[in-house]
């Protein structure tokens, strides 16, 4: 459900070595909810799960997942010399995100209310890299926003921010899955690495299972054949797959999760919704014209698709 959008390289310095603390410091600043630093390592029982969730036809048109597994499953192929990744979370939970009335057939995601994220955290990395060079000026690195194949749920986990749901969302214990991750890689060492999650999980709740209405959510894979998201955002349009009211995305597995219900609010600026879904009928969408749609939502995640496309879910 993501589009490459960005990469910026840095300068170089293989001596000095990265602070931890002043990383998530630095982070925290910039406003970031959470930062953790992981070793880029080779992770491949991921790699083995992927083709073989690829093999079941699980994938279904998200061909690009098939693509530079190497990759996607080792930072350290992305970059030459790659040696940590900074993971950085933004929490994003808004009254959307809560839920929509049960009659409603004009759902959004609670993400693409807001500011297309790829933007807001392309800029955040950026200022967060641009401080982290400033106290060492040969710092080499990257900047990723769903801009390359990296497997960066996993690279969370690492990174000690959270776990993967039954959903297959990463999970954090204080803002639930309700987060957008962006990462830094860098080719310097850092002086502590952060431990991998290894707190609480899922458990016994599959509250998420029982909430998708395609039965997407297989135990901690998901079958996009099936999943609204997949159906409503990707490049492939898909009428096939039964929408519920759903126009753009799905909150369906995540409104309903726990670890959500009971997530603060999203307090950073940048997270706040720039229209409201829930105010906007069938008929206002169907009588809605093109360069309405580009002023309402030009700056936000529906840009990614038409108005036309919206329309044929209604
Ligand atoms: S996004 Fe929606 S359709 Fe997809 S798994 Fe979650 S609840 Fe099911
Ligand atoms: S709803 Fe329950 S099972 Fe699903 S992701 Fe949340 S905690 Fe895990």
């Amino acid at each position: 459900m993501y589009f490459p959008i960005f990469s910026l390289f840095l300068g170089l310095n293989m001596d000095k070595m990265l602070n931890n603390g002043r990383i998530k410091q630095l982070a925290k600043e910039v406003g970031f909810d959470l930062c953790g630093v992981a070793r880029c390592r080779q992770m491949g029982p991921d790699g083995t799960f992927l083709r073989k969730w690829i093999k079941q036809g699980y994938a279904s048109s998200l061909d690009y997942m098939g693509r530079n597994i190497e990759k996607r499953t080792d930072a350290a192929k992305l970059m030459e010399g790659a040696k940590s990744v900074i993971v950085c979370a933004l929490a994003y939970k808004n009254d959307i995100s809560e839920g929509y009335p049960a009659d409603c057939r004009t759902k959004i995601a609670s993400y693409a209310t807001m500011r297309d994220y790829h933007l807001t955290i392309k800029q955040m990395l950026r200022t967060l890299a641009e401080r982290l060079k400033e106290e060492d000026p040969e710092l080499s690195g990257r900047i990723f926003v769903d801009s390359a194949p990296l497997f960066e749920k996993r690279y969370a986990v690492e990174a000690g921010l959270g776990w993967i749901g039954r959903q297959s969302l990463l999970i954090t214990p204080q803002f639930g899955s309700f987060v957008l991750l962006g990462e830094i890689l860098l080719c310097g060492e850092c002086d502590t690495y952060d431990a991998p999650y290894s707190g609480v999980g899922c458990g016994e709740c599959r509250r998420c299972v029982e909430a998708c209405p395609n039965g997407a959510i297989l135990d901690y894979h998901i079958d996009t054949r099936r999943c609204i998201s997949r159906a409503t955002i990707e490049r492939e349009f898909d009428l096939q797959t039964e929408c519920h009211g759903w126009i753009f995305g799905c909150d369906e597995c995540q409104s309903i999760c726990p670890y959500n219900l009971h997530a603060p609010k999203a307090s950073n600026p940048h997270t706040t919704p720039l229209f409201d879904p829930r105010i906007l009928s069938v008929q206002k969408w169907k009588e809605m014209s093109d360069e309405e749609f580009a002023e309402r939502f030009g700056d936000t995640p529906l840009s990614r698709t038409s108005l036309d496309r919206v329309k044929k879910m209604l």
